[in-house]
């Protein structure tokens, strides 16, 4: 299975990531933080799938980008996971006819922008050869984490979320798994935001690997731009044989 942690800066690249998304071999979107870049437009008329964490703007941004580059019309159109919460919040604050056209009135009386589908926490939803299992994380809204296979691995993703238990028990007890992308947004320095924002700081990164029972590779995601060098330089401290630093526009193959 291909993971790439898509892009989302414009000029040099120096490892930034300013909006969140995951692209699992082409098809399968974890988050649209900026799927609506990708280019050229076909590598986005590939994603027929997108699985929403939260409605957070760095996790939807490019998502009405994105409906519309892919919208022909046709009868087909890309579909969309959220909790109850995170489709309540697309209608009522993003596809609002303010902040973008109401693609959900749109829909229903023309050829469909988008398809949606509510998820539960613990209830693992098939598409096509992926098992999805969305998991409650402790975030300021309601947020999932999600754990993905495909029937030979699986992957996890534990972002965004201050200290929490669940994801780790699923994310134990996945077949075969090869890796996680955890959080590490603040620098511990910065501890009362994160408390605040409910997000990780490198100490609680720490305190969360600690609750992964399986030797795989931990990707650092969710860096704060503004304070990447420090949170690096604590990551690299804390001795963790097991971790990686995400690198936007990279392919992981689990
Ligand atoms: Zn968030
Ligand atoms: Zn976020």
């Amino acid at each position: 299975m291909k993971v790439k942690l898509l892009c989302s800066s414009v000029g040099v690249d120096e490892g930034h990531q300013f909006l969140m998304s995951y692209l699992v071999d082409d098809v399968l979107a974890i988050d649209a933080g900026s799927i609506g870049m990708l280019s050229p437009p076909t590598l986005q008329d590939k994603i027929q799938d997108v699985f929403l964490s939260h409605a957070h703007i760095d996790h939807i941004a490019s998502l009405p980008i994105f409906l519309d580059n892919v919208y022909r019309p046709s009868p087909a159109s890309p579909m969309i996971y959220g909790s109850r919460a995170t489709l309540s919040s697309l209608r009522g604050d993003f596809f609002n006819d303010r902040v973008w056209p109401d693609l959900f009135r749109l829909s229903a009386t023309e050829t469909p922008f988008l398809r949606t589908q509510e998820i539960e926490s613990g209830k693992t939803v098939d598409v096509g050869r992926y098992r999805v299992t969305p998991v409650e994380l402790n975030h300021v809204v309601p947020t999932f984490g999600f754990v993905v296979s495909d029937g030979e691995a699986s992957f996890a993703i534990v972002s965004d979320t201050s200290p929490t238990d669940e994801i780790w028990k699923v994310t134990n007890a996945a077949p075969n798994l090869r890796g996680c992308f955890l959080e590490a947004s603040f620098p511990n320095r910065m501890d009362w935001l994160a408390v605040k924002s409910m997000h990780l700081t490198p100490a609680k990164f720490a305190g969360e690997v600690l609750k992964l029972q399986v030797d795989v590779p931990v990707i650092a995601v969710h860096i704060k731009p503004a304070f990447r060098a420090s949170v690096l330089a604590e990551l690299q401290s804390l001795g963790l044989p097991n971790l990686k630093i995400g690198e936007p526009g990279r392919e992981y193959t689990f």
